[in-house]
């Protein structure tokens, strides 16, 4: 694609990160097909190709975003099919990010639409906060079908999403470092993260209890909240960088071989943490460690020599779309469900995101409901026992649209590897 930057614009790191990516971008449209919002919308300004154009536009006109462009920028939802499929290596994911960065500098959004981001980009990052929010959200949840008879949709989207009962906190996952059981193979950090440590703590406690019975010292830290995650996927790239600093920072401190992580929107991004901090001459090379370091749950597992195993339940594996085309990880959950003796299918349309997405639920409820009960239907075709998956906001998504238990690969490996079995499989 040609692009007509000035030498001025060029100059500023953002435009020319973006120029290089549109530069690789070839027109021919094949990532069209596999992008969930054209798949339902049909617009060509909702694919992949589409936005492309409009981010070259925006940016080459060095003025402010306009509400048409940020319309069909806001309904993507970074879910990176779009660069499993093309073939030409575009970056799509660096140049929304750019993309989002520009729009969130430059463009008012109307009061409610702030008010709403403002509000779940202060909460969600804080788990103690966040889990306030929950209690008050369950409280006003009966007002849900007022709000929906009167149009409203994101504040019911909102309600919906709240789990019912709200589990308490767990004993595992408190600041401190849990010992390795037997011979001890290894230290390693867990990121407890901000909203999965709430919604549903019983994921980190079965990593925990796996991890030090497979011989690893696993470290939390204290002053962890938020990867960074959430408010970067937002455009806010001040409040994102400053968490990862600061995660980077506890993390080098705890001087730990790895740094594992069990959501995969936030493996995601700490493996970019190189990238989003290379300008910065104070940690860019940090940032670069522990991206290196750091790994997805079951990326780890998948290099451990694992004993005999007794798992047995019929699994449908959905594969988030941070897992699979954000890091990559498409064989290892599947082989490792398999090895501790789970039968496991794969969904149709498995490249099709669920909706979820970060707060993408909340923002584009009608988008992220259609998506979830097409991903739904797909997984009620296989009529499995369970659904496993990798990530928080699957869990939650498709939780919301069927009675089938979904949980997190690690709670089933660790019932198959001696611990409890999951309350959900009750
Ligand atoms: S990230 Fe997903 S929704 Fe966005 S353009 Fe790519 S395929 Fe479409
Ligand atoms: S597949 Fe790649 S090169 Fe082709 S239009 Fe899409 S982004 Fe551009």
């Amino acid at each position: 694609m040609q692009t007509a930057f000035t030498a001025e614009q060029l100059a500023t790191p953002r435009i020319a990160e973006a120029n290089t990516i549109l530069r690789k971008c070839v027109h021919c449209g094949f990532c069209t097909a596999t992008c969930p919002t054209y798949v339902l919308l049909g617009d060509e300004l909702d694919s992949p190709r589409g936005r492309i154009y409009l981010i070259k536009n925006m940016l080459e006109s060095g003025q402010p975003a306009t509400a048409g462009t940020v319309k069909h920028l806001d309904r993507c939802l970074s879910c990176l099919s779009c660069m499993t499929t093309c073939p030409s290596g575009v970056n799509y994911m660096h140049l929304i990010d750019d993309a989002r960065a520009h729009v969130e500098e430059t463009y008012r959004r109307p009061l409610f639409e702030r008010l709403l981001r403002n509000l779940l980009a202060l909460t969600m990052p804080r788990p103690g906060l966040f889990r306030l929010s929950l209690i008050a959200a369950k409280l006003a949840s009966p007002l849900a079908p007022l709000a929906r008879s009167f149009g409203a949709r994101r504040i019911p989207a909102l309600l919906d999403l709240v789990p019912r009962p709200l589990p308490a906190p767990e004993r595992f996952g408190q600041p401190g470092t849990y010992p390795a059981q037997g011979v001890k193979k290894g230290r390693v950090a867990l990121l407890m993260g901000c909203v999965q440590s709430v919604l549903d703590p019983g994921i980190n406690a079965a990593t925990i209890r796996l991890l030090t019975r497979l011989g690893f010292e696993v470290v939390v830290a204290g002053e962890e909240s938020c990867c960074g995650s959430l408010t970067h996927h937002m455009g806010k790239e001040h409040d994102a960088l400053a968490r990862a600093r600061r995660s980077i920072d506890q993390w080098i401190r705890a001087g730990v071989d790895h740094v594992i992580i069990t959501a995969s929107g936030c493996g995601t991004t700490i493996k970019d943490y190189g990238h989003m901090l290379r300008l910065d001459p104070a940690y860019a090379e940090r940032a670069q460690e522990i991206s290196a370091r750091a790994r997805d749950i079951t990326e780890f597992l998948s290099g451990l020599d694992l004993p005999e195993a007794r798992g047995g339940l019929r699994l449908a594996y959905h594969s988030a779309c941070s897992m699979q085309h954000g890091q990559k990880i498409k064989q290892e959950p599947l082989q490792l469900l398999r090895r501790a003796g789970f039968s496991v299918m794969e969904v149709p349309e498995g490249h099709l995101c669920c909706g979820s997405a970060g707060t993408y639920n909340i923002l584009q409820p009608e988008i992220a409901t259609r998506l979830r009960d097409r991903k739904v239907a797909n997984i009620q075709k296989l009529a499995p026992e369970a659904i496993a998956t990798g990530n928080i906001g699957c869990i939650t998504q498709i939780g919301t649209g069927t009675k089938i238990p979904i949980l997190h690969t690690v709670e089933l490996l660790d019932w198959a590897y001696g611990g409890p079995r999951p309350d959900k499989l009750a």
